[in-house]
């Protein structure tokens, strides 16, 4: 599903030219859940940002489900971005005017694959399998962090996508609500989805087909995928 090959991404800065990936190599099967471990500073959120789409690499190849994600203009990107890849984050970024259901509904009116119908019923569906369907017409405030993330996974869901990629979505949440949102993570794992997780949590290795550590922008040996 992912096939990551001599990934280096190089930033500018004022100070100078700063490699904040080294030759990553990584392999993930569909249907499997890899994390991503390493200290702040370490390159996980460069590298998940480099799989999304969301940033381009200096050098190397990533291929999601064959496709090379460097290969495409901004408009296949976009495109690609909406049908593929569900973002998940740390502080959630909900749109904060949009009541839980709007939020799931909103990837799915941009990507405008399933009849405006459908959308509705769908949404009130993902909200259920979070198991938070009664929040649905509450605002995020109203909301509190382990329910406001489970959420955010049931809009990274909104259009069916193939890979979840999830960066710190523990960071913010106290350690039994991180339990919960990493078992949902899991069972997505277990239904077929592909789930990279940025994470310095030391709970993920209970749930994770592997653990891969940055040190750096390059792979720990051990760690190595
Ligand atoms: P992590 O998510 O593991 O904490 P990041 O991938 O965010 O690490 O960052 C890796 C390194 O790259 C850090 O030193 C960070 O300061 C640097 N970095 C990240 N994004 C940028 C950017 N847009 N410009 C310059 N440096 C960056
Ligand atoms: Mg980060």
């Amino acid at each position: 599903m992912i096939e990551i090959d001599e990934l280096h991404k190089t930033f500018k800065t004022p100070a100078g030219d700063y490699a904040a990936l080294c030759g990553v190599d990584l392999t993930v099967a569909a249907g499997e859940l890899v994390a991503i471990a390493g200290k702040s500073g370490s390159g996980k959120s460069t590298l998940l940002h480099l799989v999304g789409g969301l940033d381009s690499p200096s050098s190397g190849t990533i291929r999601i489900a064959g496709r090379r994600v460097g290969g495409m203009n901004e408009k296949e990107l976009a495109a690609w971005r909406g049908r593929s890849v569900g973002f998940v984050f740390q502080f959630f970024q909900l749109m904060p005017t949009l009541t839980a259901l709007e939020n799931v509904l909103l990837p799915m009116d941009f990507l405008g694959a399933l009849p405006a119908a459908r959308r509705r019923e769908r949404a009130q569906l993902l909200l259920a399998k979070v198991e938070i369907a009664e929040q649905a017409h509450k605002l995020p405030a109203a909301l509190s962090g382990g329910q406001q993330q489970r959420v955010a996974i049931a809009r990274a869901l909104a259009n069916d996508p193939p890979l979840i990629l999830a960066d710190e979505p523990t960071g913010n949440l106290d350690s039994a609500t991180a339990a919960a949102v990493l078992a949902l993570f899991r069972a997505l794992a277990d239904g077929g989805k592909t789930v990279l997780i940025a994470t310095h949590e030391r709970d993920i290795a209970g749930i994770a087909n592997r653990v891969s550590t940055l040190a750096d922008g390059r792979f720990l040996a051990g760690g190595k995928a």
